[in-house]
Formats: structure tokens, sequence, C-alpha cells
């Protein structure tokens, strides 16, 4: 999944010559700086880790090792945001997630996706619940998207406001004991205050444990801008990258936890229901690091 990314890594590395002294680090320093970049990591991104490396590499002596050491440490920083990463359950079940995004994002996808690794892989009891009743198709997509993974969908076709289904799904969910419950949220094709204030509604009363964000990578800063501003609205505790396979430089998925200091959760590469990866700070730094 990072091969471009871990490309960019071991090429710069390999570039290196190491000769124990602070002229050979710049040279180092710079190689790495130029990989970023061409990846399309955001250049304050890249300066912070450049600056971290540099300092580090130097408080320990100015050799392959200790520069290799401060990389490793200086991206699993960048990474670790607020020491989370990963799913993290509720203490009392169910766990109740919000799905977020703008239209187009990926969002319903997404939520298959999610609902499908917390199935097989986590063996969870899901509950979908069908929220975004802003666009036509999105609850018939999610049905067809929830019968293909086996996972029950809560839907409610004769109404067309998203508060009363989510009231109504969460009692439901209560009384057939799931462990997930991952509810599905309109978007919009840009941001907008109905989208929040729907958003805000549908927080209120679904009280979750954690609100998720679906951001294309293929919209790279921008991405990257709308989550901040979800996360300024509405308060996020995770982002989704979706479309990763599509993206040939990668960046976004080294930059966008540190910039809006939210973690970067998942990451989506293909369209099938297998194309989700669990974004793990320690193990994706093992990857770029060869
Ligand atoms: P929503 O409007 O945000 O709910 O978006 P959808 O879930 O309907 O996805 C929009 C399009 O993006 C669909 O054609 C999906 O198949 C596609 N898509 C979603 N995630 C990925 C991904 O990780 N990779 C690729 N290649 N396509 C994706």
């Amino acid at each position: 999944m990072f091969d471009t990314l871990t490309e960019s890594f071991t090429s710069a590395i390999r570039k290196i010559r190491f000769h124990d002294d602070e002229k050979a680090l710049t040279k180092a320093l710079g190689e790495l700086k130029k990989a970023l970049l061409k990846a399309d990591v955001n250049h304050k991104v890249v300066k912070e880790l450049i600056d971290s490396v540099e300092i580090q590499t130097k408080q320990n002596g100015v050799g392959k090792d200790q520069f290799l050491d401060a990389l490793r440490k200086s991206l699993y920083a960048l990474l670790d945001v607020k020491g989370k990463s990963g799913f993290v359950y509720a203490p009392v079940a169910p766990t109740v997630i919000l799905m977020t995004g703008l239209q187009g994002s990926g969002k319903t996808t997404t939520t298959g996706k999610l609902a499908n690794w917390l199935k097989t892989r986590q063996k969870k009891r899901v509950l979908v619940v069908a929220a975004d009743l802003q666009r036509l198709a999105a609850v018939e997509q999610l049905r067809q998207v929830c019968g293909a993974i086996d996972v029950e969908l809560y839907a409610d076709d004769a109404t067309k406001n998203p508060v009363e289904v989510v009231k109504a799904a969460l009692e439901h969910a209560k009384k057939v004991l799931v462990d997930v419950v991952l509810i599905d949220t309109a978007g919009r094709l840009a941001i907008d205050d109905e989208l929040m204030g729907e958003l805000a509604e549908v927080k209120a009363v679904a009280n979750p444990h954690e609100i998720f964000y679906v951001a294309d990578s293929l919209s790279g800063q921008d991405a990257v801008r709308t989550a901040a501003t979800f996360n300024e609205k509405i308060g996020i505790d995770g982002v989704i990258l979706t479309k990763y396979d599509g993206d040939s430089k990668g960046g976004v998925a080294l930059g966008i936890a540190s910039q809006i200091q939210v973690p970067l959760r998942f990451i989506g590469a293909g369209e099938k229901m297998e194309d989700l990866e669990i974004f793990l700070p320690d193990r994706i730094v093992n990857r770029l690091m060869g």
C-alpha cells in the first residue's frame, strides 16, 4: 500500500553516503527533503520532520545509525497523534461511530468496508445505520453493500429525518445487542451550514464514541483543509483516507494527522470490501524504513 512512499524513502536512504560528518548529514537531509516533497507531503510537515531528524541526529552523533534512528523516531512522532490508533472500542457496547465526509469521498463504500473489517477481522456484530438521506441513491447503495457483506442494515424509507432514524436505530441496537453501530451520515458537495447543522443534530442524538471523517486522498491538500474544517465545526476523532490506490504520490497519508492533529485510522485502497487497511504508526514506520 505504501509502495510509492516506501520507494521514495528507501531510494533517498540508499543515496546517502555516510562519512560521519555534518556535511554528509546536510546532504542526507537534502535527499530526504527532496523525496518527501516529491511525494507531495505538505512543506511545513517536511520542514518539521527534517528539523527533528537534524536535531536528534546531532545530539547523538552524525553517523548512519544515528540518522536512521532519528528518522524512525521523528516519523513515528509525526504519525502518532494523541496516542490513538486503529479502532478504539467504547468501554460499554455498543461502540457508536459517526461516519462523515463530503459526497463522493467514498463514505458509503468505506462504511461498508469498515463494517466488513469489524465483522471478519474483529469478529464483531455490527449494525449499519442509513442516515444519509440527502443523496437519493445512498440508502439503496448501503443496502446492497450490507447485503453483500451480510451485515444488518437499519433503514427507514418512510422518513427523511436522519435524527429520527438514528434514535430508532440506537433503540434497535440495544435490543439486538450489537457490538458496533456505524452511522452513515449525509454529505454535500461542499461544506455548508445546512450540512453542519444536520451533523450537529445527529451527533447530539447519537452521542457517538468517535466521529470518523472520510477523506479522498486524490484531493490532496484540499482533503486536509476540509478535514480541518469538519474538525473545527463538529470535532472529529479520526480520519479514513480513501482512494489511496489511485494516489500516485501518497504523501497526504504522511502529513494529514500532524497537520490537523487528528490521527489517521484506516486507509482505503480499492473498491472492494476487503480494500481497507488499519493504519498503525509503528507498522507504517517499519514499512517505510524497509
Ligand atoms: P460517498 O458519496 O462519499 O458515499 O461515496 P461512495 O462511497 O459512493 O464512493 C464514490 C466512488 O468512489 C464509488 O465509485 C466508489 O466505488 C469509489 N471508491 C470509494 N473508495 C474507494 C477506494 O478506496 N479506491 C477506489 N479506487 N475507489 C473508491
